[in-house]
């Protein structure tokens, strides 16, 4: 296997609203609409639609939203052995949109709140298999301290940290890379006394600092502007190219779900991000967050 993501899988329950409500208000809305979402679930859809042999690690409810995630999980080609069932509801995030795009967001972490450790341990065959282990933190602390733990010695592990939490030495020291965008950059190196939040800091600089927090690699990704990528052998900047932005929703997730495809078949980190930020860029020209995400075909112009 290629990949073996682990984490969330949320159902995202979205509302469109002329004014989101105040305190006590109760507001009228659009119909719903019922999304398959959740880091975990995104980047398993993203680097299954691209062509990865991929599996998702993840817990999810015995509901129907529950079902809503395999089933999406299944048409892009994802491996659902390793999502789990249980009596506690799937995830949900509960999304209020206006029309200015404006959001508010409150998620319920249901079953991803009980993938446990004992869960990694369960799934040694399934962690053995893995070239790349792409993890973010919807998901318990505890459970991604065991998974740096129970990494085999060849498999490289891909964190993004979010939502961001303070990180363990022996998670950072696991990474290979950790990639960031810059509010998850910011929230690390504050949480470590490092030098951002001053606004004036080059990247390059966060990316440095980053380093010295112990990931063997880092990659902060910079919206339109890319991303850079940085090891101990130096920092290279990697732009994206040029599209016309239409909902960035999932845009982290394609990027380095496609990232970890790359680097679990050999590539070296800057190729790999080279074409990381051509899906980030495909999946932010269309509305939607997994149904954004392209197949290689729609990347397009890069040798698989
Ligand atoms: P999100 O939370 O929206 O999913 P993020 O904040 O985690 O994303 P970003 O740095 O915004 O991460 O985007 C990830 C990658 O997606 C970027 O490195 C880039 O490759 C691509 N991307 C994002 N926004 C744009 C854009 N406007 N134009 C082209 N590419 C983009």
């Amino acid at each position: 296997m290629e990949v073996l993501v682990v984490g969330s899988a949320n159902a995202d329950l979205v509302v469109g609203v002329e004014r989101r409500p105040g305190a006590g208000e109760t507001v009228l809305g659009t119909d719903l609409a019922v999304h398959p979402g959740g880091k975990g679930a995104n980047q398993a859809v993203a680097a299954a639609r691209l062509g990865a042999v991929t599996a998702l690690l993840a817990r999810v409810g015995d509901d129907a939203h529950g079902a809503l995630l395999r089933e999406s999980l299944r048409e892009a080609g994802a491996d659902t052995d390793g999502v789990l069932g249980g009596p506690t509801p799937t995830g949900v995030a509960l999304i209020t949109v206006d029309p200015s795009g404006d959001n508010s967001i409150v998620v319920a972490p249901g079953a991803n709140a009980r993938l446990a450790p004992d869960d990694v341990v369960a799934a040694r065959a399934l962690l053995s298999r893995a070239a790349v282990v792409s993890t973010q933190l919807e998901i318990p602390l505890e459970t991604v301290v065991e998974l740096a733990r129970r990494l085999p010695p060849e498999c490289r592990l891909v964190l993004n940290p979010s939502p961001p939490a303070a990180l363990p030495p022996e998670v950072l020291r696991a990474c290979d890379p950790l990639v960031v965008n810059e509010h998850e950059a910011r929230f690390l190196l504050g949480a470590s006394g490092g030098r951002a939040g001053s606004g004036s800091v080059e990247e390059a600089a966060w990316a440095a600092a980053l380093l010295e927090l112990g990931p063997r690699s880092v990659v902060v990704t910079l919206g339109a502007r890319g991303a850079l990528v940085a090891s101990r052998e130096g920092s290279e900047w990697v732009p994206s190219p040029a599209v016309r932005a239409v909902d960035t929703t999932g845009a982290g997730d394609a990027f380095t779900a496609a990232l970890a495809w790359r680097l679990a078949r050999g590539e070296e980190l800057v190729t790999a991000a080279r074409f990381a930020v051509r899906v980030g860029a495909v999946a932010v020209t269309r509305e939607g967050a997994q149904r954004s995400f392209p197949t290689f075909d729609e990347v397009g112009g890069v040798a698989k």
